[in-house]
């Protein structure tokens, strides 16, 4: 596939898809590791994943600028320390930029179930759009038709299971956000993409607060620590606890997103996790 030439992509006659930025000269090109990847742009900052670990997640981020060129420019840019494997446009593009097998630089500081280095178990897809900085526009559906897809190749190529298809913020609750409470998960999952359960009804009521000490806490941090969160079970509901209950609240509860652990916070959280498929429930008891 040339770079640049998008006639696979499905592109709308009537509107003629902008140029992606050149790759840079003497990048190493490789083939797309997804059929429906539609160009290259080899990235400069990747490496070898660690003790040979082999991808079972699939992080969503997103690009959070207020363009694509410089999205694309910071993603691949050698210096910038940062990348993804793939990156999706709004119209549905779908650019490779790491090849699957190596280790992206896109998850930062972060952990889930156990593990603190996500970039050697993920691959890392961001998702242009502006962000919460930039107005957060709403995710067209041809791009997230795009994202699905996507996912599922990657989740059936490297056998990754849908309760670990996640999102940055879910990995990184006190520095991230993205892809924000806007993005689509209850359509990814009718789609076979990610765990995700109707979340239970707001209903008046009182939550657990900032500054809570009590049992209730306790077994709200054991419950976040169950699903994969990296929360420490303290008892003591501090602002660690509520980062990680406003990330699950972006995720799974997107309709209020407030970081008080509501009856309908604690419901949902309870649900998802009797929903989680049985080998989990089997490595979680171990
Ligand atoms: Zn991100």
């Amino acid at each position: 596939m040339l770079i640049g030439s998008f006639a696979s992509a499905g592109i709308d006659s009537k509107r003629r898809a902008a140029p992606l930025p050149r790759p840079i000269a003497n990048m190493k090109t490789f083939t797309p590791d997804s059929s429906i990847a539609s160009d290259v742009i080899p990235s400069a900052n990747f490496g070898e994943r660690n003790k040979g670990r082999l991808p079972d997640m699939i992080l969503l981020h997103y690009t959070g600028m207020p363009d694509v060129e410089g999205a694309i420019a910071q993603l691949c840019t050698v210096g910038t320390d940062v990348s993804a494997h793939y990156i999706v446009l709004e119209d549905g593009r779908i650019v490779q930029c790491v090849p699957e097998a190596k280790r992206a630089w896109h998850a930062g500081v972060s952990s889930w179930a156990g593990e603190d280095d996500i970039n050697s178990c993920s691959i890392g897809i961001e998702i242009v759009n502006r962000g919460h900085d930039w107005g957060y526009p709403d995710y067209p559906r041809r791009q997230i038709a795009a994202v699905i897809a996507l996912c599922r190749g990657i989740m059936l190529r490297r056998n990754v299971p849908s309760h670990r298809v996640l999102a940055h913020s879910d990995v990184a609750p006190s520095r991230k956000k993205d892809p924000g409470e806007k993005f689509p998960w209850h359509s990814m999952a009718n789609s076979g993409v990610g765990h995700w359960v109707q979340p239970a009804p707001i209903v008046r009521g009182d939550g657990i607060k900032l500054g809570t000490i009590s049992d209730s806490v306790r077994d709200l941090q054991q419950a976040l620590a169950r699903y994969g969160y990296g929360v420490p079970v303290t008892g003591k509901y501090d602002s660690t606890t509520m980062e990680v209950v406003t990330a699950f609240q972006r995720h799974f509860r997107p309709l209020r997103v407030d970081g008080i652990a509501d009856h309908s916070t604690l419901v949902t959280l309870q649900s998802l996790l009797a929903s989680l498929p049985a080998e989990f429930m089997a490595v979680a008891a171990r």
